[in-house]
């Protein structure tokens, strides 16, 4: 397996501008890479034929001596959440196979803008409904470390992408832990930004006050240099921030080289049951806080007694929202019709459309919706959930008076095996239980891999979150425990990834 795959996007990055490697060979190398393992990993559901071309612009641009972004010419997976001018989107739906966007997403503008090379699209859950990439209309994604386990959902082909050396770095989207949960059980990391810190202009929406974009990535610091790039106000997407946001990639610098743990005070939530974990899950999460603590940080029991309602609250206001983010797959306006013979009205080309087109977890989800909303059951449910949500979002207040992170579990147990949970909702439902609450109170969150499980070998990750704004405080935590945990493992825990049938290490 060619070095260059192995880099990590700020190795390529310097070694690109070094003039040591050409963007044309490090895209070559992961197109490579990708020709060689993803018929077992599936992580791509498209492969941008337009790659090599995007490259040689920056190589040419770089030989003419243009001034270019530090991360220019590096390769980019994107999730197929994210619609794209020159490659299909479709949001891992049947209903938009084939569909073309006349815009890019801001982010996916934004990333081309910077001289990032987009490889192709991932797959994922259709529209983001799910843990396991199983929900796919175009089949599952397989997790490198064990072909016969899920990479996490709904993001599980840029998860797999990144763990599986077939991109340096990929674009996710994370509504109740999209990018997380996918980080924790591939050895990756991932981070779901503050609400409205990264625009969703482009982004085909699931649940609108929980959606976010971002980085997925093997190391802290690729994640900042990511962010920076798709970070920031954008005037197209009304719920984007206007702050003036600090660099990332400068806070996961000065979290690997500094001191950032001495008196941190980290937050572990009382309501939290050891016994909700996998045993391999809880072991190393107990290890990351001893190791905080080692490195000078002070462990806080916290209480935040609606965080357990933060699931049930989640599914009544995701399938609310996503009922009415989905009507729009009409028939009419966008990729698939179907129609019914004899005389069909429009209304039975729609449900033969949506029939034929969305698969069962949609469904299951439009149903639940439209039945939260409809008239004389809104208070009861959807109502009843937004007060649950403001409860959560009152309990991570008063815990960031005490704390200055939170760290829990990025997820209950290691990868599952594929079909282990795709016939029991609930189960999968279950996955995201310590990352939803972040989705719901808008605050940040990050995974990074804080090991391997002893029960079963797979990667486990932990999770902080910060108040919103302080994304730069996750950077600073995560790379300053990142450097810690490399250090005491002696090589990053990729490194451990068995071999890829097709690959080679
Ligand atoms: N697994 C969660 C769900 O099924 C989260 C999805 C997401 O973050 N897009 O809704």
């Amino acid at each position: 397996m060619s070095d260059i795959i192995r880099w990590t996007a700020a190795e390529l990055a310097d070694k690109l501008s070094a003039g040591e490697v050409s963007s044309r060979e490090a895209t070559q190398a992961h197109l490579d890479r990708i020709a060689a393992v993803d018929g077992d990993v599936h992580a791509f559901l498209h492969v941008n034929e337009g790659a090599l071309a995007a490259a040689d612009a920056i190589d040419t641009a770089r030989a003419a001596g243009e001034r270019l972004h530090p991360l220019a010419g590096v390769p980019l997976a994107i999730k197929d959440v994210l619609v794209t001018t020159d490659q299909p989107t479709t949001s891992g739906s049947k209903i938009l196979e084939g569909y073309m966007s006349p815009y890019d997403a801001t982010v996916v503008a934004r990333a081309r803008a910077a001289g990032l090379v987009p490889l192709g699209k991932t797959n994922m859950d259709e529209f983001a409904m799910g843990s396991s990439t199983e929900h796919s209309a175009y089949g599952p994604t397989r997790n490198p470390w064990d072909l016969d386990r899920v990479p996490g959902g709904s993001g599980g082909g840029s998860a797999a992408a990144v763990a599986a050396f077939e991109a340096p770095l990929a674009l996710g989207s994370d509504t109740g832990g999209s990018i997380r949960q996918p980080a924790h059980v591939t050895g990756t990391v991932g981070i779901k930004p503050t609400y409205g810190g990264v625009s969703r202009y482009g982004a085909i929406a699931l649940a609108s006050s929980l959606d976010q974009v971002g980085p997925v990535t093997r190391t802290v610091l690729d994640s900042g240099l990511l962010h920076d790039v798709i970070g920031g106000h954008d005037p197209k997407d009304s719920t984007s921030l206007t702050d003036a946001w600090p660099s990332f990639a400068e806070a996961a610098r000065e979290g690997a080289r500094g001191d950032v743990l001495k008196g941190l005070k980290v937050g572990v939530i009382k309501e939290l049951p050891d016994s909700g974990f996998q045993a391999g899950v809880a072991a190393s999460f107990r290890a990351s806080l001893d190791l905080l603590e080692a490195n000078g940080a002070e462990i806080v029991e916290i209480s935040t007694p609606h965080f357990e309602y933060g699931v049930a609250a989640y599914y009544l206001i995701l399938p609310a929202e996503a009922s009415s983010n989905l009507a729009k797959f009409d028939s009419v306006r966008f990729g698939l019709r179907v129609t019914p013979d004899g005389n069909p009205t429009v209304e039975d080309v729609m449900s033969a459309t949506r029939e034929a087109g969305f698969g069962d977890e949609v469904k299951r989800r439009i149903i639940l919706g439209t039945y939260a909303l409809s008239a004389g059951y809104y208070d009861a449910y959807y109502g009843s959930a937004q007060k649950v949500r403001t409860l959560i979002q009152r309990d991570f207040d008063n815990a960031f008076a005490e704390v200055d992170v939170i760290a829990t579990p990025s997820a209950p147990t290691t990868a599952f095996k594929l079909g282990a949970k795709i016939d029991d909702p609930l189960q999968m439902y279950l996955n995201d239980v310590t990352t939803i609450p972040a989705n719901l109170a808008g605050v940040p969150g990050i995974s990074i891999p804080s090991g391997l499980a002893e029960e079963d070998g797979m990667p486990v990750g932990i999770q902080f979150l910060a108040p919103a704004h302080e994304d730069a405080r996750l950077y600073r935590v995560g790379a300053a425990l990142e450097t810690a945990l490399v250090d005491s493992w002696g090589a990053p825990l990729l490194t451990r990834a068995p071999q890829l049938p097709g690959g080679n290490r």
